[in-house]
């Protein structure tokens, strides 16, 4: 067995085994990785599951899209940065963050390596994103960011702390990444367990909960400004209808109580964070 992505333990336990993948969780640190993560690649997976069919669906997506998490994101770049200046995304999808953030004045370059995304963001955005996976060597060295994000990427990538260092490498002084993952410990996956959507996923390589994304900012150089679980109200009502002592006349009053409390116990479906670079 390889060792742990994140704490380098070699000691892991089986978590649960799929009919094409393996997720393990490591005894020291409780990350939850696929078996053989080292040896997956990422850019043929992606490659698969993000075609024509999946791009399609974005339309039917796209409002809700925009309306919480575009929207969400950009309301984000609005509280941590004092100016707009050159900004990063690192698998832009289908571009509605990077339009959306381009429109508030950002100057603004995306990756993403799924062709007919790519086209999809061009067609509709006028956006023209680089059709890449992550790899620092695309940029030139004397090229720094003020603000790289990527949202729900890391759980696609194999080698974390070497991403995060690279991240690192291409910001520019005073410059800050924001992104966001889900969470291991998300209502979702504690009521479905393993048979939960989030681990089903053949693409979703690790699972990180906060003390993960601690460890992992720390070991990337990285000094965290604002971190906090994020439980959208469509999510929950779709948790709900699921969740075993579900109440059909749940009132709204309950809905919104419980959608609080899971955000402030570390239970919402996504965690964000804000980091800056760690000074010595
Ligand atoms: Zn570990």
């Amino acid at each position: 067995m390889q060792p742990c992505p994140l704490c380098q333990a070699n000691e892991s336990i089986i978590f649960h085994t799929y009919e094409k993948f393996t997720l393990v969780m490591c005894e020291s640190c409780q990350l939850i990785y696929q078996l053989q993560v080292d040896k997956v690649v990422p850019e043929q997976l992606i490659k698969d599951i993000y075609d024509r069919t999946w791009v399609a669906m974005r339309d039917i997506y796209a409002t809700n899209t925009f309306k919480e998490h575009a929207s969400f994101s950009v309301l984000l770049l609005d509280m941590f940065f004092n100016k707009k200046g050159k900004l990063l995304e690192v698998g832009s999808g289908t571009g509605e963050f990077l339009w959306l953030a381009r429109e508030t004045g950002w100057q603004v370059q995306g990756l993403e390596p799924s062709a007919d995304a790519c086209e999809y963001a061009k067609e509709r955005y006028g956006l023209e994103l680089r059709n890449e996976i992550w790899d620092s060597s695309l940029f030139e060295k004397e090229e720094k960011f003020d603000a790289i994000v990527f949202w729900h990427v890391l759980e696609h990538i194999p080698s974390p702390i070497s991403f995060m260092k690279q991240v690192h490498s291409l910001l520019a002084p005073g410059g800050r990444v924001l992104f966001s993952v889900p969470n291991q410990h998300s209502l979702t996956n504690v009521l479905q367990g393993a048979s939960s959507p989030l681990f089903i996923e053949e693409d979703h390589l690790i699972h990180y909960a906060k003390k993960h994304i601690e460890q992992l900012t720390a070991l990337g150089g990285f000094e965290i400004i604002s971190l906090f679980s994020r439980e959208e109200p469509t999510r929950l009502e779709y948790d709900l209808r699921i969740h075993p002592v579900a109440i059909p006349g749940m009132s709204e009053k309950d809905k919104t109580r419980m959608m609080v409390g899971l955000q402030s116990n570390w239970h919402g479906h996504e965690i964000f964070c804000v980091a800056g670079v760690h000074h010595e």
